[in-house]
């Protein structure tokens, strides 16, 4: 628009000016012709000031109008002034002034040249409709100006503001044209830019895509793309930016690569975030996030994986299974911060005693499994459980107390003993199950286990609500005074009335419950039936003494003695009632703890009597610490009493030991009269064993305590004895 108005201000100025020689040589009155060489000169002038400003005064219309009336009256017939000064001026204002001003101007015109006569008048009338296109037709090529302008301005300020960079490059590769938003994107000034390579704003290791692009698209007119670069920001970062190239170097408008260049740092940050998410989830849906090992779900994958290679390659596949022994009884009584503790702990010495190994994973509460590198067999999974029992011996400080752990593994290999997945784990588990009930350390599957510990694995899911619903029973087998063979009380012996399986023996179950951690709620069946039946038989004139088994987690359990007492009150028994019998081995974890729940126990005047005495470490001066007062010599000294004189030497140690410190001693296993009358002889106070009296439901042992000759209990005893055997078989 400037250009044009330029443009026509230069003709109309050129117009005026050109009249003053004709005027200064005219014909005119001086006066008039002084005036009119003023109005010629101002009138140029005045059009400049208003170009310069963009805009005319209104007032000064009509003195304008004066002014072209004095040129045109002392140089009349001139038609370049109208016509030159409507075509500028028409370009200012709106249409109605414009159309206003030309009739000033014509009538101007036509004033100037009135005294001319109609011939002139004639020709000055056709030179005003000639004239009058000057109006419409610059208003509108002023609104055409006006319009290209607006839009120039638009993309202009949009290119220039936009936080996309546009750069024009030329053909040498060098910045020709820079977009101001530069400034606002990567902080660089964009005029020193200009002249300066564009491959010096990108990433050292970007350079060669981009280079490689101009050198493609040098030969490819028009050719674009999208690439992907580092710029540098004027403070030494980089940003990623998505650059779309395009190649307009015959483009005479152009001549160089246009590049639109637009910020993607955030939505690259935003991807890389979500990339790192999607990462962690994955980690997380594959890992324990106690741990930090393997999840049963990578375990799974990776065995496939394994069993794959095993099986395109032919080599063995290991998988062993770690069960910790007692772990479930010690996180009910230390809580579960001590538990996951220990978890922890259990981590790096599993890790160090199977490195090489293809994976660990930690696949339950305190189940584990490893999966052998490809390759290794029974014998290297037998030394990686060895290792482990030797890690496991170092104890773990958790919250200030000693805790020794225990392990089962179980070991089965393909394609030896599994030909799938499923089965390997499958085998491992029957195997471990088979080492916890031996008590080995370790077991290598073997088929002969197989049916024995699904019917395993199933009494355990069954086994809580078989305690709920009173499914066990309590047999009492009959404790005699060797003196004179009364019987001073009895011991409460559990057995499981399985709907199913029949009459099931503790060596079926009371394993399981403990791996279940169902002891508390066992013992307090056991405690509450031996105590009832106790009373009952005190309100028949019988005064037996009841004994009940104990195992760890009575012991773990604080509120264990406030139990018993409750129970003693419920049926109103004196304590003398009740007699507890533990065994060394469940006081050997958390001794401080379980000493404490045992002298409340004895606080109460419980009698505490050390069950299977002689097997296991048998330390004989933790006997000081234990607040017992009987001993229980295990059954396997004294079946081959009359045949073993190492026996026969140990039991009659312990029987002096016992005595020494002040304790009964009773005999378990009594089986033959010739044993019985050799313990009596050594001073034993009391004996069990079948001799004596089996394990009996308590009716049949009350007939026999008031008819020891009865031929029914006889009968009944072999049925008990027969139904024990028909259980399940170990
Ligand atoms: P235990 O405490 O040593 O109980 C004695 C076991 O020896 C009983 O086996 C009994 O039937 C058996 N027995 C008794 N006299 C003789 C004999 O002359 N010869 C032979 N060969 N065996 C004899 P049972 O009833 O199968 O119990 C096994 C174990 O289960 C018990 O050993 C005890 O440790 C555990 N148990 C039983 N009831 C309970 C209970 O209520 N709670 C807990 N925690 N454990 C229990
Ligand atoms: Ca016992
Ligand atoms: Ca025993």
């Amino acid at each position: 628009m400037a250009r044009v108005q330029l443009l026509f201000l230069v003709l109309a100025a050129g117009a005026a000016l050109v009249t003053i020689p004709s005027i200064v040589g005219g014909h005119a009155a001086a006066g008039w012709r002084l005036g009119a060489t003023a109005a010629a000169a101002a009138l140029p002038a005045y059009w400049v000031v208003g170009y310069r400003r963009g805009e005319f005064s209104l007032a000064l219309e009509p003195l304008e109008a004066a002014a072209v009336f004095l040129v045109l009256r002392a140089a009349p017939g001139n038609p370049v002034l109208p016509l030159f000064g409507l075509l500028f001026r028409s370009l200012y204002g709106g249409f109605p002034l414009a159309m206003a001003r030309y009739g000033m101007w014509i009538s101007a015109l036509l004033g100037a040249h009135d005294s001319r006569g109609h011939v002139e008048l004639h020709a000055d009338i056709s030179r005003a409709l000639g004239t009058g296109v000057a109006p419409p037709v610059m208003q509108a090529l002023r609104a055409a100006c006006q319009r290209s302008e607006h839009s120039e301005r638009r993309l202009a300020s949009l290119i220039q503001n936009s936080t996309d960079i546009v750069t024009v490059v030329a053909d040498d590769l060098m910045i020709r044209w820079q977009a101001d938003s530069i400034r606002n994107v990567l902080g660089h000034d964009p005029r020193q830019l200009l002249g300066t390579p564009i491959l010096d704003l990108a990433h050292e290791q970007d350079r060669p895509v981009l280079s490689h692009y101009f050198a493609e698209a040098r030969g490819d007119p028009g050719i674009s793309r999208t690439l992907t670069a580092r710029l540098r920001h004027a403070n030494g970062s980089y940003r990623h930016f998505d650059v779309v190239a395009a190649n307009r170097l015959h483009d005479p408008s152009v001549t160089g690569f246009v590049l639109n260049m637009r910020d993607m740092s955030d939505a690259w940050q935003l991807e890389r975030e979500l990339r790192e998410l999607a990462a962690k989830r994955e980690h997380e849906a594959m890992h324990d996030p106690l741990t930090g090992l393997a999840n049963r779900r990578l375990l799974s994958v990776r065995l496939d994986r394994a069993l794959a290679v095993a099986q395109a390659q032919g080599g063995d596949l290991t998988v062993m299974l770690i069960d910790l022994n007692r772990f479930k009884e010690l996180n009910d009584t230390l809580g579960h911060a001590a538990g996951d503790q220990l978890l922890r702990e259990i981590r790096p010495r599993l890790i160090e005693v199977s490195s090489g190994a293809e994976l660990v994973a930690r696949i339950g509460g305190d189940e584990f499994a490893v999966i052998l590198s490809p390759g290794a067999g029974a014998a290297d999974a037998e030394r990686i459980a060895e290792r482990l029992r030797i890690a496991l011996e170092e104890p773990f400080d958790v919250q200030g107390l000693t805790l020794r752990v225990g392990a089962s593994v179980g070991i089965a290999v393909y394609p030896e003993q599994a030909d799938s997945a499923d089965t390997l784990l499958q085998r491992a588990d029957i195997a471990m199950y088979s080492a916890k009930k031996h008590g080995v350390g370790h077991e290598l599957y073997d088929a002969a286990y197989d049916g024995n510990s699904r019917q395993r694995l199933a009494l355990i899911g069954e086994l809580p609500s078989a305690i709920a619903s009173g499914q066990l029973v309590v047999h009492y087998q009959p404790k005699c005074d060797l003196r004179d063979g009364a019987i001073v009380g009895v011991e409460a012996l559990v057995r499981w009335q399985h709907p199913v399986h029949g009459l099931l023996g503790p060596d079926k179950f009371v394993a399981l419950a403990e791996n279940a951690g169902v002891m508390r709620p066992l013992t307090h069946a056991v405690l509450d039936a031996a105590l009832g039946q106790c009373a009952r038989w005190r309100a028949q004139g019988l005064d037996l003494c009841v004994a009940v088994n104990l195992s760890a987690p009575n012991l773990l359990d604080a509120g264990f003695p406030l139990e018993v007492k409750g129970l003693l009150d419920k049926w109103k028994l004196p304590v003398s009632s009740l007699q507890l019998e533990i065994t060394e081995t469940i006081v050997s974890n958390d001794r401080a703890s379980m000493i404490a729940v045992l002298r409340q126990l004895r606080a109460l005047g419980v009698t505490m009597s050390l069950d299977d005495f002689g097997v296991g470490s048998s330390s004989l001066s933790f006997l000081r610490y234990l607040p017992v007062q009987e001993l229980k010599i295990d059954r396997s000294f004294i079946v081959d009493l009359d045949s073993d004189d190492h026996s026969a030497a140990v039991v009659r140690t312990i029987i002096d030991l016992a005595h020494n410190l002040d304790m009964r001693v009773v005999a378990e296993g009594i089986e033959t009269d010739a044993i019985r009358d050799r313990l009596a002889s050594y001073g034993c106070d009391e004996g069990q064993g079948f001799l004596l009296g089996q394990p009996l439901p308590a009716a049949q042992l009350t007939e026999l305590i008031r008819d020891p000759a009865a031929k029914e209990a006889a009968a009944l005893i072999s049925a008990t004895r027969r139904s024990l055997k028909d259980g399940l078989p170990v």
